[in-house]
């Protein structure tokens, strides 16, 4: 068949193959085929849809539907900036999420790791001149919306399995097989299918990858003290980051960046024993601003990397195959803008295709090639700034560990450059 097999399973049929694959009987097609069923792929998917164009969606999770339990949140909280709610507004999809699980920030608070008053940055929605910063939510909320959002549009198929091929040849339609062996032919492929991808490596394209010997441990909790709609992030000496995000109801969304052993500690720890440890963290500052905390939650945990793909488009000889979300780029949790991150790249590709020429196709490879010099300034950008403040607040050095300490006093000061933060965490 002249297929490359790769490590994972998957394969690529090359252009210099000399028996191409013929088209299977019963086979479907589609003008885009989505690989992924996270926020990313069902965003991208209604989206085009919405745009006019078919859509097969693909995978294994497609059809979890869990249901939302009254005033208890999902493992996966994410804070939302304001790109991602004009995305999802555009989509009608934002206003069709229950607000009542939605907590909006309008303070943040950033503390260094001396344990100085002045090592502290404060941003707040009143002196940015803006009603809120950002949002929290759940993972499953959003989803469970775009899954309701994609059953009306008739232009989305979506196939509860996983892709186990991909046959590209130049000048003609890519295909992709499924497990159950069935094709899907294809002008397009989105690559939606998260930080270990298949398909990017299926394709060959290579990624910068880091690994920061850390895990994220999320939970959440309720607390004895109103949160005020305010975030906290607390960087630790020896280069643990915690952070408390608002949600309804008096509860808070931990997000503890440690070691993999700490990580491991932590997720064996009892409900019982998790007030006690929090409130021993910082100086007991965590429990100065929320009070006392109740584990609400089943703790999860998370290894974290930072992943930068080469290309965003591929294979080379002749892209069919563009990458988004995860797929992408993968960075660290503590600015939180991974997902926001992801959302930009589904907005960037439905702009590129909604005003597209009329005479290009939509695997056109000028279009595919507009997307990747629109999404290059945001990624590599937003990748550096949250890799050094990483590798800042991680070292160990006393001289870095008072200038990033005096930065933040600085930065608090200093109106200009926090609004051009503040600005940029916001996604504009
Ligand atoms: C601890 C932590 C906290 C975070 N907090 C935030 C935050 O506050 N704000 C924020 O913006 N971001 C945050 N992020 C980042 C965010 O979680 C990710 O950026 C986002 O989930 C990526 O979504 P995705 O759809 O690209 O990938 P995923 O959600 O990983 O989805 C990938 C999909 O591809 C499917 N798939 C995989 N292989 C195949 C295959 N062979 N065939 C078919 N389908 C396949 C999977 O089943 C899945 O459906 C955080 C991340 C972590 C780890």
């Amino acid at each position: 068949m002249g297929l490359i097999r790769y490590h994972h399973g998957m394969s690529i049929q090359s252009r210099a193959s000399p028996n191409p694959t013929k088209p299977s009987e019963g086979h479907q097609t589609a003008d885009f085929c989505i690989v992924g069923g996270g926020i990313i792929g069902k965003a991208c998917a209604l989206g085009l849809a919405q745009l006019g164009y078919s859509v097969i969606q693909i995978a294994p999770d497609l059809e979890k539907n869990q249901a939302l339990m009254p005033n208890q949140f999902g493992q996966r909280i994410y804070a939302l900036a304001p790109s991602t709610k004009n995305l999802l507004s555009e989509l009608h999809v934002w206003d069709a999420l229950d607000h009542q699980r939605i907590q909006a920030v309008r303070d943040m608070h950033i503390f260094g790791d001396r344990g100085q008053a002045n090592d502290h940055l404060h941003f707040s929605a009143f002196e940015a001149g803006r009603p809120e910063l950002a949002w929290i939510t759940e993972a499953d909320l959003i989803e469970l919306t775009l899954d309701q959002a994609i059953r009306f549009q008739k232009q989305i198929r979506t196939i509860n399995t996983s892709v186990s091929d991909i046959h590209i040849e130049k000048d003609a339609k890519p295909i992709l097989v499924l497990g159950s062996g069935e094709q899907i032919y294809t002008q397009l492929i989105i690559a939606a299918d998260g930080a270990r991808s298949p398909l990017r490596s299926t394709i060959g394209i290579a990624i910068h990858e880091h690994d920061y010997d850390q895990a994220a441990v999320v939970a959440n909790f309720s607390c004895a003290y109103p949160h005020l709609q305010t975030a906290y992030q607390w960087f630790l000496p020896g280069g643990d980051i915690l952070a408390m995000l608002p949600l309804p109801t008096q509860q808070v969304s931990m997000v503890w960046s440690t070691s993999p052993e700490n990580a491991n500690h932590l997720m064996q720890l009892r409900s019982e024993a998790w007030p006690k440890l929090l409130q021993e963290q910082v100086g007991g500052s965590i429990h100065q601003a929320l009070g006392t905390l109740q584990l609400q939650s089943v703790p999860a945990s998370f290894a974290l990397k930072r992943i930068k793909a080469q290309s965003l488009i591929g294979p080379n000889y002749d892209p069919k195959v563009v990458l988004l979300g995860d797929a992408a780029h993968v960075i660290h949790p503590l600015a939180g803008q991974g997902l926001n991150l992801g959302l930009r790249d589904v907005a960037s590709l439905l702009q590129i295709i909604k005003n597209k020429e009329e005479f290009r196709a939509i695997d056109d490879r000028i279009l595919l090639r507009r997307y990747e010099r629109q999404r290059e300034g945001d990624t590599s950008s937003l990748l550096w700034i949250t890799h050094r403040l990483k590798s800042l607040f991680g070292s160990s050095r006393p001289l870095e560990k008072q200038i990033r300490n005096w930065g933040l006093g600085f930065v608090n000061r200093s109106h200009m450059i926090k609004r051009q933060l503040i600005e940029r965490a916001l996604g504009e």
